[in-house]
C-alpha cells in the first residue's frame, strides 16, 4: 500500500491525514449500505441504466419500463447536463425542471429509484425531490462548495472521477462528503484522458486498474461507467463484463430505445435488447467469479 513517491499517488501518511474517513481501517473493511432498498458493497451488484439525457416524458417512461423489466436497480438520466459546448437547438437542449418532473413520473409509475446529476446548488431542493442518489459529474469532482452542499442534504452521493484526476484527488472529493457525516458515498470510474484511445471518436480510456487500486485503500463502493469511458457502443459490452470481472461494486450503462438518435452522445448508448442480454451475461460473470449477483 505504501508509495515512496507521494504527490502523484497515495502514501500511508495520506490515509491517516488527507482522507482518514475514506481510508480502510483494515484489510477487510468495506462499506455496506442500502439506498432505496438496494444494497451497495454487499452481495448485489447494482446496475444504473437509462438515457444520457431525459429528452422527453415519452422517452424516460419507455426507458424506465424497459430497464426495470430487464432487472436494472436504478434509472439514470440527466435533466441538468454539463454539455461541452454552449450551442443548443431544439433537440440538443437540457430539459431541466421538465426533465426532473418526468423522472419523478417514471420513478412512480415503474417503481424504480433514480440517480440524476446536480450541477448548481440552487437546484438542490428540486433535484432532491426526485433523486435517490445525487450524481456529481466528472466536471464537478473538485467543485467543493457544491459537494459540501450536496453532502449536507444527507442524500446518497455518487462522485464521478474527473478524467484527469488521480485516485488521491478523487478520494479527497469523497472525504468532503464523509466529513459532513454523510456515509453513503459511491465512486464512479468513467474513463481518463490518455494519448491513445484506439478510435478518433473515443475520448477516454476506461481505467479498470483503478477498481482494485481503490479497493486497496478505501472501503467505499466503486462502480464503473463503460458508456462514457468508451464513447463507442460496440465496446460497452466487453468493458461492462470486464468491469464485473475487475471486482466493481456496480455498473452504470447508457440505454436508449433508438441509440443512433440519442440527443446527446449517440455513439455510446446500447438498445433495450442489448441491455437485456448484457444483464444476463454480467450476472453469469458475477456468479462465477465472486458469488455476487445482478439479477
Ligand atoms: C453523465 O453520466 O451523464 C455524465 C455527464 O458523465 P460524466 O460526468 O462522467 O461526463
Ligand atoms: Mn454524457
Amino acid at each position: 500500500m505504501d508509495n515512496k513517491f507521494p504527490g502523484k499517488d497515495i502514501s500511508i501518511e495520506d490515509l491517516k491525514t488527507k482522507f482518514p474517513l475514506a481510508a480502510k481501517k483494515n484489510k477487510n473493511h468495506k462499506s455496506k449500505f442500502k439506498i432505496a432498498g438496494v444494497e451497495f458493497g454487499g452481495n448485489t451488484i447494482p446496475v444504473f441504466a437509462g438515457p444520457n439525457m431525459v429528452e422527453s416524458k415519452k422517452l424516460i417512461l419507455d426507458v424506465a419500463k424497459n430497464v426495470k423489466s430487464s432487472g436494472a436497480h436504478f434509472l439514470r438520466g440527466g435533466a441538468f447536463k454539463p454539455l461541452t459546448f454552449p450551442y443548443r437547438n431544439k433537440k440538443y437542449n437540457e430539459t431541466r425542471e421538465d426533465g426532473i418532473k418526468w423522472l419523478a413520473e417514471a420513478k412512480d409509475k415503474y417503481n424504480i429509484p433514480v440517480i440524476t446529476e446536480i450541477m448548481e446548488e440552487k437546484y438542490l431542493d428540486l433535484v432532491c425531490d426526485v433523486a435517490d442518489i445525487l450524481q456529481i459529474g466528472s466536471r464537478n469532482m473538485q467543485n467543493y462548495p457544491l459537494i459540501t452542499a450536496c453532502a449536507k442534504t444527507k442524500k446518497p452521493i455518487m462522485i464521478k472521477r474527473h478524467y484527469g484526476s488521480s485516485l488521491r484527488d478523487w478520494l479527497g472529493a469523497a472525504e468532503y462528503v464523509l466529513i459532513e457525516g454523510n456515509k453513503k458515498v459511491i465512486l464512479c470510474e468513467r474513463g481518463v484522458s490518455v494519448p491513445h484511445t484506439h478510435r478518433s471518436t473515443s475520448r477516454f480510456l476506461l481505467d479498470l486498474q483503478v477498481v482494485p487500486a481503490a479497493q486497496e485503500v478505501t472501503h467505499l463502493p466503486i462502480i464503473v461507467d463503460p458508456s462514457h469511458a468508451t464513447f463507442w457502443r460496440q465496446w460497452v459490452r466487453p468493458m461492462a463484463l470486464a468491469s464485473i470481472a475487475s471486482g466493481a461494486d456496480g455498473v452504470m450503462l447508457e440505454v436508449h430505445p433508438d441509440p443512433h438518435n440519442s440527443a446527446v452522445d449517440p455513439l455510446q448508448p446500447i438498445d433495450f435488447k442489448e441491455f437485456r442480454n448484457l444483464m444476463k451475461e454480467m450476472n453469469i460473470i458475477s456468479n462465477q467469479i465472486s458469488k455476487r449477483r445482478i439479477l
